[in-house]
């Protein structure tokens, strides 16, 4: 029970799904004024592609079947995702216990900051990232699902602390100030990634 199985990812993975398909609209809006408005179709189209090619006998599988599909999607965000979970996908070949939840994630979330040259601050999806990330590598349970609780009320925070931040990284760099009110929808997927592992 305190390790986390392939069957379990899936569903994880559908109801992250899910949830970024009903709520699209909120992600492309966000976007459209401190972007281009084209994040919740990227992210939305990339998932309903990923959701028919889940499969893997355990986590890292899993993960890295969704990896593939990001990779060949559009906008920024898909090759950070794609990275993300390919990461993800090197993680062990077997259930994951809370230890290589946290590994993982620590992995995944460094490849992604390097890769987009983002750090906490810059109003991007590692705002979200990383704390969820250090909550994983911080907790005292035992049970995959109170850290994974951990570590999306983290990702929540995080996300939230975007709106008010000047963006660094991205296209709402471009709009300085102008841009400062809005939360970065890449931060707020994330946080939703992590509340869609309550259900399973
Ligand atoms: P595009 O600007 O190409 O339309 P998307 O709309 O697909 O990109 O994705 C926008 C999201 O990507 C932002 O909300 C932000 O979270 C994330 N992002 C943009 N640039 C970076 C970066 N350099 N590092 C990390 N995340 C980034
Ligand atoms: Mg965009
Ligand atoms: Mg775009």
């Amino acid at each position: 029970p305190n390790e986390l199985t392939g069957e379990q990812t899936k569903a994880w993975l559908l109801a992250f799904a899910d949830r970024v398909i009903k709520d699209a609209d909120e992600l492309t809006e966000l976007d459209r004024q401190a972007g281009d408005g084209d994040f919740g179709w990227n992210i939305s189209s990339a998932l309903k592609r990923a959701r028919t090619n889940l499969e893997g006998e355990n986590p890292a599988e899993v993960f890295q079947s969704v990896s593939d599909t990001f990779l060949a999607s559009g906008g920024t965000s898909g090759p950070l995702f794609g990275l993300w979970f390919g990461r993800l996908g090197a993680g062990p070949s077997a259930p994951w216990a809370v230890s290589d939840l946290a590994k993982a994630f620590d992995t995944a979330t460094g490849a992604v900051r390097r890769l987009g040259k983002a750090e906490v601050g810059h109003k991007t999806m590692v705002d979200a990232m990383v704390p969820a990330t250090e909550a994983l590598a911080a907790t005292e349970t035992r049970s995959w699902r109170e850290a994974l609780q951990e570590a999306a009320r983290a990702a929540r925070v995080g996300a939230d602390s975007t709106s008010g931040m000047i963006a660094h990284r991205g296209r709402a760099s471009y709009l300085g100030e102008r841009a400062q009110q809005v939360l970065d929808p890449g931060a707020l997927s994330i946080a939703w990634f992590f509340d869609a592992a309550e259900g399973v």
